[in-house]
């Protein structure tokens, strides 16, 4: 069977993309972060730890490894350090978790180490690290300055973008492998084609990742946490999402297929080849993407570190126990038990699978609780690209490259 157009080893850097038996988002240096994005979910999870110096230390590093190596049933086990800000831990920090790793690996299996960064501390000796262990990068960018400094701005509130290309140019000048994870929001939404022809042109990148800000307001005005139905005006629109999406994809469908990867694209295709999806939101369950917090606190998933969703501490009960246990097996069925009659019936399920739990929470049209927030989107998106889709997965079954799409009669675009 051929695989769809993504490079199998290419990883994605937010919550639940495998490849592996199950993944972990560490964290390093907790939600510490040298930035204040204003959308960031994360920046608030310091509160569940007062009074920490938010820092992994290397028991628990060394217990984290051991652990994640003998649980990982492949021979490949990624280790994806994000935050807050990973490069906020020493280099030295990293040096340390490499020699250990290296001590407690049995022959035939490899580590990948991915890190999740806003880029603005990044220099040579990084890049010499990241070369020296086969890093892929993940660079966090919004897209062109106007759209970018909207939201991700730095604790005194000074723009970033200057920093984040001069990143981006550091990384490829030193050939370090990365990808770029852009939000769409309220400020970039209307801007698909502009932002994803940004990201291509300028920026350089041939594998992009697209994440939606939905950021839920709670009843005490804090945001941050999967509570409450209402949304910041920060946050992308279900419609906007959908034409976003729509635009890039008709874009890359007319120009680049097989030489810009963007993710939410192969994995749309995997559904269309019906082969399982690679991202935990496209699935039926998920449960297999967890977050690990730096004193060793192990979550349900990274966009629910939340006391109700600690499974235990590593120090305590070893990683596979809890990611095996009957509440970690709970939480990923429930994404499939909750769904609602709406989502049971449409048409696009097999790709949508209703998305992330933690967006559903608006009604359906016959007043059902639990749609996803985002569905408009959803369903304007897979019904737009299902000819091209159709045609792409019959090209690889037959053994063509996806990209001979691009020559078909009439196009895509
Ligand atoms: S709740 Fe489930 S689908 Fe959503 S990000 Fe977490 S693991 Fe993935
Ligand atoms: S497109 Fe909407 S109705 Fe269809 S599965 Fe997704 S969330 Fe449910």
């Amino acid at each position: 069977m051929p695989t769809p157009v993504v490079v199998a080893r290419r990883r994605c850097h937010t919550a639940g993309v495998t490849g592996s038996s199950f993944h972990v988002l560490v964290k390093p240096t907790g939600a510490i972060c040298n930035l204040d994005c204003a959308y960031c979910f994360f920046l608030e999870k310091e509160h569940l730890y007062p009074g920490s110096t938010f820092r992994m230390d290397d028991a628990v590093i060394e217990a984290y490894l051991r652990q994640v190596i003998d649980a990982e049933a492949s021979d490949r086990v990624v280790v994806s350090w994000q935050g807050g800000e990973p490069t906020l831990a020493p280099k030295d920090f990293y040096r340390r978790a490499a020699a250990i790793a290296a001590d407690l690996l049995p022959p035939g299996k490899r580590i990948e180490w991915t890190m999740q960064t806003n880029g603005t501390r990044l220099d040579d000796e990084w890049c010499d690290l990241f070369l020296e262990h086969g890093y892929l990068i993940g660079l966090s960018l919004d897209g062109p300055r106007e759209v970018h400094d909207v939201h991700r701005v730095d604790k005194r509130g000074e723009p970033t973008f200057d920093r984040v290309m001069e990143a981006a140019a550091l990384l490829r000048r030193r050939g370090v492998e990365f990808n770029v994870l852009t939000t769409v929001n309220a400020a970039n939404g209307d801007r698909g084609r502009e932002v994803y022809r940004f990201l291509r042109d300028e920026v350089g990148t041939r594998y992009v990742q697209f994440i939606p800000i939905v950021e839920r307001v709670g009843p005490d005005g804090r945001t941050g946490m999967q509570v409450g139905t209402e949304v910041t005006d920060r946050s992308v629109t279900g419609e906007q999402w959908g034409r976003f999406l729509i635009e890039v994809f008709d874009e890359w469908a007319a120009h680049d297929v097989g030489e810009v990867f963007v993710m939410l694209f192969d994995w749309t295709l995997a559904s269309w080849m019906g082969l399982d999806n690679p991202a935990c939101i496209f699935r039926p369950t998920c449960g297999d993407a967890v977050a690990l917090e730096h004193n060793g606190d192990l979550y349900s998933c990274d966009h629910f570190v939340e006391p109700e969703y600690l499974l235990g501490n590593l120090m305590e009960t070893p990683l596979g126990e809890l990611v095996a246990s009957d509440r970690q097996r709970e939480f990923g069925e429930r994404k499939q038990t909750s769904l609602p009659q709406y989502c049971l019936d449409c048409e696009v399920r097999f790709a949508c699978n209703g998305e992330c739990p933690k967006n559903r929470f608006v009604l359906t049209p016959d007043g059902e609780e639990g749609l996803n927030y985002l569905c408009a989107g959803y369903k304007a998106f897979f019904t737009h690209v299902d000819a091209p889709m159709r045609a792409m997965a019959g090209l690889l079954r037959e053994g063509r490259p996806a990209s001979d799409v691009m020559a078909m009669p009439g196009g895509f675009a």
